[in-house]
């Protein structure tokens, strides 16, 4: 990885200098400029997101229109939003003499496979792993005032969406059917024994704060990035795990879901966002992703998250971010 990212840097440092007599690209991504500043290496935005077809927004430096919708950005933020949904970047954007600039992994790891949008899903694509979290002796969040605790919801939420998704004619697998405790080896274990195409982990949150509300979604952090959560655990930013080497798969397939959350349920939108200490993401060997479903700490959600209605919703809505295979239809957003 780190041969790789020197390379591609000294690729696009060759473009701006315009030396080395190497015949461009035509993927605008190797033509992206690159403006070292303190010996951190940055992309401004407008003139990357114009290689792109996508000028910005006339008086206004952070918003771009795209095909998939508008980009919004904001100096000394580190998230931004696409049709209004919160991504998070690992770098907070920079005001560089009036120009926004964003960290170049930010650009190739966040940005790109944005503005690319390869297809997700092939003919191939059959199966699913749901991971309900938590489970026997490890209950996860739990509201004493209204008898909910985290494992059962899981539980409940995982077997709605099986049942969405195999109507849909997927194949899916539950790493547990019932209170079982599961330690993350034996998960782990028994997500590969199904060799799944995708796989999906579902909690539900918890926090000091009342107020914390909404959905986020988790995939594993990109090797040269920080994370947007560590929870005090080490954040190791040049370490790559086996989800690695589907960074963009799953953080399309995050952001997707989370879209498709907020459509079906209306919460509020916490964002996509990346975690490298999340040991049931980081081993898998097929995109993966993490969704915390909601607040139970919070006593507007929690109240929504007791409802078997509400809970049909956060079913509906993942299992609108995949196709239907029972059509036959091979690929979709
Ligand atoms: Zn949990």
């Amino acid at each position: 990885m780190k041969f790789w990212r020197i390379l591609h840097l000294t690729l696009m440092m060759a473009v701006i200098c315009g030396c080395g007599g190497r015949k461009p690209s035509p993927d605008p991504a190797f033509q992206v400029p690159v403006q070292m500043i303190q010996g951190v290496p940055w992309v401004p935005l407008a003139q990357a997101m114009a290689l792109f077809g996508s000028p910005m927004v006339e008086g206004y430096s952070g918003q771009f229109h795209f095909q998939q919708g508008t980009l919004d950005f904001k100096p000394n933020h580190q998230s931004f939003t696409m049709v209004d949904q919160k991504i998070w970047m690992g770098y907070a954007c920079l005001d560089w003499n009036g120009s926004l600039m964003v960290h170049l992994r930010d650009w190739e790891k966040c940005l790109l496979p944005l503005l690319r949008m390869k297809p997700m899903f092939a003919a191939y694509h059959s199966t699913i792993v749901l991971d309900p979290g938590h489970g026997g002796r490890d209950t996860g969040a739990m509201n004493a005032s209204k008898s909910l605790v985290e494992k059962e919801l899981t539980l409940k939420i995982s077997r709605l969406l099986q049942a969405k998704l195999a109507a849909k004619g997927w194949l899916v697998h539950l790493t547990r059917e019932s209170d079982l405790t599961l330690d993350l080896e034996p998960r782990i274990s028994r997500v590969q024994e199904f060799k799944p195409d995708f796989f999906i982990s579902l909690h539900v949150n918890s926090a000091q704060a009342k107020e914390a509300v909404g959905i986020e979604t988790f995939y594993t952090t990109p090797q040269g990035l920080p994370s947007n959560l560590t929870r005090n655990y080490e954040d190791p930013v040049e370490v790559t795990f086996p989800a690695n080497q589907f960074d963009d798969e799953s953080f399309q397939l995050a952001w997707s879901v989370q879209r498709h959350l907020l459509i079906a349920t209306g919460a509020s939108d916490r964002g996509v966002k990346k975690a490298r200490f999340m040991g049931v993401l980081r081993n898998q060997s097929c995109p993966a992703i993490l969704v915390e479903t909601g607040f139970l700490s919070n006593p507007d959600e929690c109240q929504k998250l007791a409802s078997d209605e509400y809970l049909l919703q956060l079913a509906s809505g993942i299992a609108s971010a995949f196709p239907d295979r029972s059509n036959k239809q091979s690929e979709t957003q």
